[in-house]
Parts: C-alpha cells; sequence; structure tokens
C-alpha cells in the first residue's frame, strides 16, 4: 500500500490530498488531475480575478444579462435553492455586507448604520434573476454582487473527488483549508476517516470529532476571519437577516455527503445559532450539526450526529 500526499496553494487556501493505493504514479497522477481542477475552477469563480465568470457577472449584470458556463450555472442555482431552503441565512448575494465591514478590501471595520442600510438594499438573492433559457444572469440594480466564499471550496473539492473517483481511486482524503474535508472510501487501517473539530481559542475543549466515509464535513468560526473593535468581536459570516457578523454562534459543523452542501450548510448554521439549529438540520435527513454558542450562551454545545464528549 502506497501513500501520496499533494497540496496546491488556491481559493486563497491551502487544498490537500492524502492518497492511499497500490500505485505511487497513479495516486499522483489522479491527485495533480484533481488538483488542476480546483485551479481551473479558481479561474472561473474567483472574485479577485477580473477574467472570471463571477467576476464579469459583478461587473455586468446591472446592465445586461451575462451568460455563464453550464457548471457555475448550476452552482448558482444550486446556491439559490439553499438560499430559500435557508430562509436567507446562506446567501451568496450578502456580498455588499460582507464588503461594507471590510471583510473584501481588508479594511475591516465597524460601518456606519447608514452604510449598512445602502448595503442591506443591494443585497439578497432577490436582487439576481437566473435564466435556464439562455444560461444568464441578471442584477435588478447596480451594486449587487455575488461572493462564493461560503460554497466555492465546497465545490471544489466535491468536483475534485469526483476526479479521484474517476480515477478509479478508493481511499483519499481532501480538505480545502481545513475548513471543508472529504473522506473518500476509508483509510487502509480504519472503516473511516476520524475528524477532529477544533474550537475557539478562547472556548473550552470541545473534543468533537466525526468519521467520514463518502461523505463531506464543513466548519465555520467567527474567529477564522474577524477584527476587533471596543472590545468586541466582528467575524466574517454576516446575518443577512441584520446586516451585521454572527457573535450568538462561534461555531458551526456539518456534516452531509455533498462537500457543496456542507460549506453553505455550516456558514447557514453559523447564522442560525442554538435557536435555529433544528430547522437547519431539519433540511436534510441525513444532516449532521453542531453548534457552539457565544460567550453569552457560556460556549454551549448542541449537536445532532456528531458525538460531543460526556460533560
Ligand atoms: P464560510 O467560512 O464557509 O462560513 O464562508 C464565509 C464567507 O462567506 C465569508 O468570508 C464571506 O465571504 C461569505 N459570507 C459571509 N456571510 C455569508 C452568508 N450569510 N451567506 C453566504 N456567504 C456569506
Ligand atoms: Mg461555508
Amino acid at each position: 500500500m502506497e501513500t501520496v500526499t499533494l497540496a496546491r496553494n488556491a481559493m486563497a487556501t491551502r487544498f490537500e490530498l492524502v492518497l492511499h493505493g497500490g500505485n505511487a504514479g497513479r495516486l499522483r497522477a489522479a491527485g495533480e488531475e484533481a488538483l488542476a481542477e480546483v485551479d481551473r475552477l479558481e479561474a472561473r469563480l474567483s472574485l479577485y480575478r477580473p477574467s472570471s465568470e463571477i467576476a464579469q457577472v459583478n461587473a455586468q449584470a446591472a446592465r445586461r444579462p451575462v451568460r455563464v458556463s453550464p457548471p457555475v450555472f448550476r452552482l448558482l442555482q444550486h446556491a439559490q435553492r439553499l438560499q430559500r431552503e435557508t430562509g436567507g441565512m446562506f446567501d451568496i448575494a450578502a456580498a455588499p455586507l460582507v464588503r461594507c465591514w471590510g471583510f473584501m478590501d481588508g479594511g475591516r471595520r465597524v460601518p456606519g448604520a447608514d452604510e449598512i442600510a445602502q448595503a442591506r438594499q443591494r443585497s439578497g438573492f432577490g436582487h439576481i434573476l437566473l435564466d435556464e433559457t439562455d444560461f444568464t444572469a441578471r442584477f435588478d440594480r447596480e451594486g449587487v454582487m455575488i461572493d462564493l466564499g461560503a460554497i466555492g471550496k465546497g465545490f471544489a473539492i466535491d468536483r475534485a473527488a469526483d476526479i479521484l473517483r474517476e480515477a478509479g481511486l478508493t481511499s483519499a482524503l481532501l480538505h480545502g483549508g481545513t475548513s471543508t474535508v472529504y473522506g473518500l472510501g476509508h483509510p487502509p487501517d480504519a472503516a473511516g476517516w476520524k475528524v477532529a473539530i477544533i474550537e475557539a481559542p478562547d472556548a473550552p475543549r470541545l473534543g468533537a470529532a466525526v468519521v467520514l466515509r463518502d461523505s463531506a464535513l464543513s466548519v465555520s468560526a467567527v474567529w477564522a476571519r474577524s477584527f476587533e473593535a471596543a472590545g468586541r468581536t466582528y467575524g466574517h459570516v454576516i446575518d443577512p437577516r441584520t446586516g451585521h457578523p454572527v457573535n450568538h454562534a462561534i461555531l458551526a459543523a456539518v456534516g452531509l455527503p455533498s462537500a457543496t452542501e456542507t460549506d453553505a450548510f455550516s456558514t447557514a448554521l453559523l447564522v442560525a445559532g442554538l435557536e435555529g439549529r433544528d430547522a437547519i438540520a431539519r433540511l436534510r435527513p441525513d444532516m449532521r450539526a453542531l453548534v457552539v454558542g457565544g460567550a453569552e450562551q457560556n460556549f454551549r454545545a448542541e449537536s445532532s450526529g456528531i458525538t460531543l464528549p460526556a460533560d
């Protein structure tokens, strides 16, 4: 049994693959092909590459319908479905709010109430028309923006896993920035890939672990990208319903067969918090869902399908 590990910096993070199988050369070739697909997807999806399909949509869709490739159109449709299912808690069109809090240009700061109000008027999938007859996206006003930051890595992991599977691999672990992990098959010495969920730096130890077998796990956390102002922490996940960063929960984790869905749902679950956990968990029969509340909830953890060590 051979083991090959490969890594690539892409999508502003680091993707890593661990591949097990009989022939190191074949493992390496399949892994390189999977990482090449991640690169291709970044070139299509990145907000920060002016030539990407998403950047083109953002730049032009307020003036005319912009055509995208079939896989990108399907991803936008999937994101629209997820936005509706989550009652708007997951919304790729919350981008004007993400930007308003400085999480796009790096100038993280607390915006004024008027700025937030303006950004809210341009936020929400309701401002986007997807036309299936010609694969176009159209915005109903200037300033609308799409940001796949909460779903793109999961989508890339799913496509990379597809490529490994098509190449005949039966045992692999893939992750993007450790926030989305996919376990293909199982490792040579165990029935599944055991993945630990690391808690907030300032919260009590969680010690939760999940076993993945042809399934994915995603974690969304406030501290993953955040800034401090006047003694408060502001994180990069925005509650589209209020226009403010989430702080009633510090971490959410979701397990499902699809990494695209775990990525999106973990973000939605962070927005939902402890109170909204059941509503999100009900959306897929096989969803594993963990939420850790904020300081005012004593970092209380609640989960279904993710075993927490007994207190
Ligand atoms: P994740 O780490 O997968 O939870 O994704 C968080 C990223 O998605 C943020 O850095 C923003 O770019 C974007 N984002 C923030 N809030 C939301 C939201 N409510 N729905 C969708 N995307 C969001
Ligand atoms: Mg996500």
